[in-house]
């Protein structure tokens, strides 16, 4: 057996227990060295509330009490009892609402929003010098008739001047400048490329100490919240001809580099493919099973956590940090070309990762679809990474990345977690765990 990285199995067990993994999508490098993995994940709560603890009545920026203080919103999803009739019920009791007039933005109750980033990623500004964006006819519209109303005109100013005075500019500067000034950069929250979706609740229902994650929604709330992404994205495509791809991520706590405790997923258009992208079309050149042949390996492995006809679920490998992946079966269209049953389903296997995760490990969820440009088949999938351990000098010299979770450790554990919470009812119906 030749241990030559490029020549090797993607995860070999080396004779004193060592577990050795080459990802083969991206070539990342992994050990997990035995003995390393009785700490425990995270030392108590590794939670810091970034805005002051809302338990305690101060609710952060994303919270509905200061819905007056983000850019206005693209889209909102409700709870469609009493908004609409039949077509909410087709929705899953949910119906999206876009363009809400500033005057009743507080009409109804968004249980998820589509807000523009106050500080983009990628601005406005970069797609209108680089790529001569032309904002649609739809966005100006909106953007006219928010600084036509007075109420919008003045939830706009507020949050320019909010945005003013935290990139450093003073109040006398600002109050010095005429309203044409301030309004130079209306448009970037109407026709720009960075987006977050945000839902409802920053703690849950119940206890007002317990932050509301991924794995505190219903089944069917994740499912409208995913849903809800899809679309979203297929709107920046739209909006954005330039758009080379679009990334979509959700931070989990200020340790996986969340600046809110307040849950919510960001999607950032980009003029490149991305680095990761890149690699897997590499390797996709050379080898065509990439794919199939990735997925497979889990299955051969007993890596499997869950399944359902329509995604697959197991312990990653070859992640410099623990990860749990979600697939879509169907392996060529992107997420907004599948059927809503489609991304239900792959909703519903996530759900089931967030739940064997839980509220208390910091973790970065990221989308992988193909970019629209590429006419290779590439699956959606989901990755669910555990920021669970620091990288150190070692890695750095290396190259090298050490876990502390063997990918069959990993899938153990989501397990246990899993089974009880199907028999408590908490896991979508359809749902099928591996056997323990
Ligand atoms: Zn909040």
């Amino acid at each position: 057996m030749s241990l030559l990285p490029a020549h090797r199995e993607p995860i070999t067990v080396m004779a004193d227990g060592t577990v050795k993994q080459i990802n083969p999508l991206s070539g990342t490098e992994v050990w997990t060295v035995p003995g390393r993995g009785h700490r425990p994940l995270v030392a108590g709560r590794a939670s810091h509330m970034a805005e002051g603890p809302r338990g305690r009545g101060v609710p952060c920026a994303f919270c509905l009490e200061r819905a007056d203080e983000v850019p206005p919103e693209k889209a909102r999803v409700v709870r469609s009892r009493g908004v609409t009739g039949a077509t909410g019920a087709e929705e899953g009791g949910f119906v999206t609402l876009t363009a809400v007039p500033p005057e009743e933005l507080h009409s109804t109750t968004p249980e998820f929003r589509r807000l523009p980033n106050l500080f983009e990623i990628v601005s406005y500004e970069y797609w209108r010098e680089n790529h001569g964006l032309t904002p649609i006819a739809e966005a100006r519209a909106n953007h006219d008739r928010w600084l036509a109303s007075p109420r919008g005109r003045e939830l706009v100013l507020g949050v320019l001047r909010a945005r003013f005075l935290s990139a450093g500019g003073s109040s006398e500067t600002w109050g010095a400048l005429d309203d044409d000034a301030r309004l130079a950069r209306s448009m970037a929250f109407f026709a720009g490329g960075h987006d977050l979706v945000v839902p409802r609740r920053h703690v849950t229902d119940d206890d007002p100490e317990a932050l509301a994650s991924s794995a505190t929604l219903t089944p069917s709330e994740h499912t409208a919240y995913v849903r809800f992404t899809v679309a979203s994205i297929e709107r920046l495509y739209a909006d954005i001809p330039a758009a080379r791809y679009v990334a979509a991520f959700q931070n989990w706590l200020a340790p996986a580099g969340a600046s809110f405790d307040h849950l919510h997923k960001q999607l950032v258009a980009i003029d490149e493919h991305g680095d990761q992208v890149q690699r897997e079309l590499t390797r996709l050149t050379a080898r065509s099973g990439l794919y199939a042949g990735h997925l497979q390996y889990a299955r051969d492995q007993g890596l499997v956590i869950a399944e359902n006809d329509h995604a697959v679920a197991f312990a990653g490998f070859g992640h410099r940090y623990p990860t749990l992946e979600v697939w879509a079966k169907d392996t060529d269209r992107r997420p907004f070309e599948m059927t809503r049953t489609q991304i239900d389903g792959v909703s519903d296997v996530l759900h089931a990762l967030h739940v064997a995760t839980g509220s208390d490990i910091p973790c970065n969820e990221e989308w992988h679809h193909r970019p629209a440009d590429v006419d290779r088949a590439m699956p959606w999938r989901i990755e669910l990474k555990w920021r669970i351990s620091t990288l150190a000098g070692f890695e750095g010299g290396t190259r090298i990345f050490v876990t502390t979770l063997t990918p069959w450790a990993l899938r153990d554990r989501a397990l246990e977690t899993l089974v009880a919470a199907q028999r408590d009812g908490r896991l979508a119906a359809g749902l099928r765990l591996a056997r323990t």
